[in-house]
This record gives C-alpha cells, sequence and structure tokens, in this order.
C-alpha cells in the first residue's frame, strides 16, 4: 500500500466517526471475536493515528502474572493493595522493600514477546504513533518501542524522594542483594522508592496528560491485553470513541468496551497480533 492510499483512507475514516458506517466489519457480542486480524490489519493501514494501548496481559507470555490472578508468583498470599501500598512505603521502607525487592528480582530477567515486538514493528512501519501502558516491566522499551508512555511509571528506576536522585534496576537489585533493607540513596542515605505507582499514589501527571492527548488525536485505538476497568486508564478508550475514533480490542477476557467496540480479537495476545502482522502488505 502507497503512503497515498493510506492517507487517503485515513481521511475517510476521519470523516466516518465511530463504528458502523461504510464499515464492512461485524459488530456483535459479548467477550466474543467480532472480526479477524486482516480485519484489523486493514484498519490499521486505513488509520493515521493508531495508538496502541497494553496491559498485564501483553506480559502474561512472557512469564509475568497479572496480580489480579489469584495466587500467583509474588503475589501468592499477599494482598498487593496492602503490601505495594505508599503508605507500606512511608511506614516501614526495610519491610515494604523486603516484599518489592521480591517482585523486582523477579522482573529483571523477563524478555519481551512477540507481542511486544509487534507493537514495536507497528511503530517501525508507521502504523501507530505510539504505545500506552499499564505495565512497569520496561518490556515495550525492550522491544523496540520509542514513544512508550508509562502510566504507572517503571522499574527502571528507583528515586531518592528527598534529593531527587534516581539509581537503576541492576544496582537496586544489586544493593538488595548485598543489604539487610531498603536500597537507599547514594548521595543522602534515604530509602528508595520505586519509580512506579503504588497504591494510594496518584498517577503520573505527565503520563495521564500525554495520554489523553494521544486518545483524544487517534483515529484508532488498539487495547491489547487489557480489561480496562482500572481507571483513569480505563477511561482512554472513551476519549478516542468520543472523538470519533474507533476502537480495537485484542482480548482474552471480556471489557466494558465490548459493546461498542469495532472489533474484538479474543485469542491468545500473540498469536493474534502475529496473524496482523503476517497479513499486513510488506513493509
Ligand atoms: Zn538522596
Amino acid at each position: 500500500m502507497t503512503a497515498e492510499s493510506i492517507t487517503h483512507r485515513g481521511a475517510d475514516a476521519d470523516n466516518t466517526p465511530s463504528r458502523g458506517t461504510g464499515s464492512r466489519h461485524p459488530i456483535a457480542g459479548h467477550g466474543r471475536s467480532t472480526g479477524t486480524a486482516s480485519d484489523l490489519a486493514e484498519l490499521l493501514c486505513a488509520s493515521e493515528s493508531a495508538i496502541v494501548l497494553t496491559g498485564a496481559g501483553i506480559s502474561v507470555p512472557s512469564g509475568i502474572p497479572d496480580f489480579r490472578s489469584p495466587g500467583t508468583g509474588v503475589w501468592a498470599g499477599v494482598d498487593p493493595m496492602e503490601v505495594a501500598h505508599i503508605d507500606a512505603w512511608r511506614g516501614d521502607p526495610d519491610r515494604f522493600w523486603r516484599f518489592y525487592g521480591e517482585r523486582f528480582a523477579s522482573l529483571i530477567d523477563k524478555r519481551p514477546n512477540r507481542a511486544h515486538e509487534a507493537v514495536a514493528e507497528l511503530e517501525r512501519r508507521g502504523l501507530v504513533r505510539g504505545v500506552i501502558t499499564q505495565n512497569i516491566d520496561r518490556l515495550h522499551r525492550m522491544a523496540g518501542s520509542r514513544h512508550v508512555v508509562e502510566m504507572h511509571g517503571t522499574i527502571e528506576w528507583s528515586r531518592c524522594m528527598l534529593c531527587g536522585g534516581r539509581v537503576e534496576l541492576e544496582r537496586v537489585v544489586e544493593l538488595l542483594r548485598v543489604g539487610e533493607g531498603a536500597p537507599e540513596c547514594v548521595a543522602c542515605a534515604t530509602p528508595l522508592k520505586p519509580d512506579v505507582t503504588l497504591f494510594g499514589e496518584i498517577l503520573p501527571q505527565r503520563a495521564m496528560s500525554e495520554a489523553q492527548q494521544l486518545a483524544a488525536e487517534a483515529d484508532l485505538m488498539l487495547c491489547v491485553g487489557s480489561s480496562l476497568i482500572v481507571h483513569p486508564v480505563a477511561g482512554l478508550p472513551g476519549i478516542t470513541r468520543a472523538a470519533g475514533g474507533r476502537l480495537v480490542l485484542v482480548t482474552e477476557g471480556e471489557t466494558p468496551y465490548d459493546g461498542e467496540a469495532d472489533l474484538k480479537l479474543s485469542g491468545d495476545v500473540v498469536e493474534e497480533l502475529d496473524a496482523v502482522l503476517a497479513t499486513l502488505p510488506a513493509a
């Protein structure tokens, strides 16, 4: 497909807001697939300002369990809302890090899977503007995505809340290995806080504003592996829809947006995105 035809079809898409009009894509049912990977490839080629939104489901094939699935990984037997709460860090950083250090250690050797790579490839080909993610695992960047908006922060860094100094993940894990309690700032010996949004904290304002802007400008939002129930991120597809953009869901579970999505693929995220790439015209 030429750039010209993409532009033209993109303009058409702008003039036919929301689902339906002039669309060959079926809309039906809740939680079930309502189209094919090739339908999605077509929508991506026709869009001009598509954006991807990802949740925990895209990292499950990398061996990172969604903590909402009970009894998995480091979350087994603990209440994440309690141990990963900002009050837990404030109240007793040493105790907080005894738990959170395990979480860090469990993430450090994880690698991107083909779904992360597919998202990066879509950006390389100019078919999406970037990715907004709820994940803190840094796998989108590792996969080669350049424009990544991390709504809940990232494990890449831990920060000193007193002097602003920051320490990278590898060093933090090393400090945790040799030390007893919380890793400390090298400059002022204050306990570090992971640069992720803990429960009880508000989301980083800059990331939130950027995500809202991308959502408002998007003529297509592709949501991958998110149940779209955690606010305020769950409101982003609504922003795209309200501005006349299309909505596509790639997730095995149900979402509150199933009824209004233009297309839903409910198979395994890796298989679905592989199939999308396979259907795209050669780069
Ligand atoms: Zn400091």
